[in-house]
């Protein structure tokens, strides 16, 4: 599903984010890269979506290496790609029914197909009742709810999680990350985990990727880590 080979990422000619990465993600998992403040996650996520372009090494999503792809080939790439943040990143203008429904809109749905689709998704993240409610007024849980409901409205093949749950206590973590499981469990979409908390690792991943540095010091299954003497 993601195929790292050799990436690697240098800023300002001195500070080696990444260093020479390689990681083999596959359909359906729930992938962990963990790793503490400075690591590379973020450079690595970044390169991922290609908001950062790397020095060198391949990042291959699907058939296509995503760092050759044209403007045009990489905007349909990016669609294949659903993203959660720390901050939910929601539009605070918007209604949640708007803020699900713009990915659709964008893919220009049209409009029954979208009042059906979002039906569909509040009831994936159980927020039924909260359609016409702004982000100001949703807990912390409930605002990445919608997050996860907007990133997957297009039924990407991957969801980039970016420390998704660090703004949340710990029972709310424990929600969101069991609903992102149910969701994996039912569509086999593949999950990526970024993280600097251990705990969200046991709890949800099955193979985990440990940065620091810019380097990729270990990785394997999650049991098997985590059993090592
Ligand atoms: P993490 O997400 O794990 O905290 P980052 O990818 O943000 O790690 O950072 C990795 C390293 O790259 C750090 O040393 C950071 O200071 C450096 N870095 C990140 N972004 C930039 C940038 N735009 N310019 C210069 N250095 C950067
Ligand atoms: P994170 O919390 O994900 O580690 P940071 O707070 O380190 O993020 O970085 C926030 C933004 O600043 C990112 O866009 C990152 O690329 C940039 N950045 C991080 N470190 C540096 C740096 N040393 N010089 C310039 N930009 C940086």
């Amino acid at each position: 599903m993601i195929k790292i080979e050799h990436l690697n990422k240098t800023y300002n000619n001195s500070v080696k984010a990444l260093d020479d990465i390689n990681l083999d993600i596959e359909k359906g998992d729930i992938f962990g890269i963990v790793g503490l403040s400075g690591a590379g996650k973020s450079s690595l996520v970044r390169c991922i979506n290609r908001l950062e372009e790397p020095d060198s090494g391949k990042v291959i999503i699907g058939n296509s290496d995503i760092l050759k792809l044209g403007k045009n080939e990489l905007i349909e790439q990016r669609k294949k790609i659903g993203m959660i943040f720390q901050n939910f990143n929601l539009f605070s203008s918007m209604t949640v029914f708007e803020n699900i429904a713009y990915p659709l809109r964008l893919a220009k749905q049209d409009k029954n197909y979208i009042k059906k689709r979002v039906k569909e998704l509040l009831e994936i993240v159980d927020l039924q009742d909260k359609a016409e409610s702004y982000p100001s007024q949703l807990s912390g849980g409930q605002k990445q709810r919608v997050g996860i409901a907007r990133a997957i409205a297009n039924n990407p093949d991957v969801l980039l999680c970016d420390e998704a749950t660090s703004a949340l206590d710990p029972k709310t973590t424990g929600q969101i990350l069991s609903l992102l499981k149910d969701i994996n469990k039912q569509t086999s979409l593949t999950l990526v985990i970024i993280t600097h908390e251990m705990e969200v690792i046991k709890q949800i991943c099955n193979k985990v990727a440990i940065i620091e540095k810019g380097k990729i010091i270990d990785s394997g299954k999650v049991i098997d880590l985590f059993s090592k003497p």
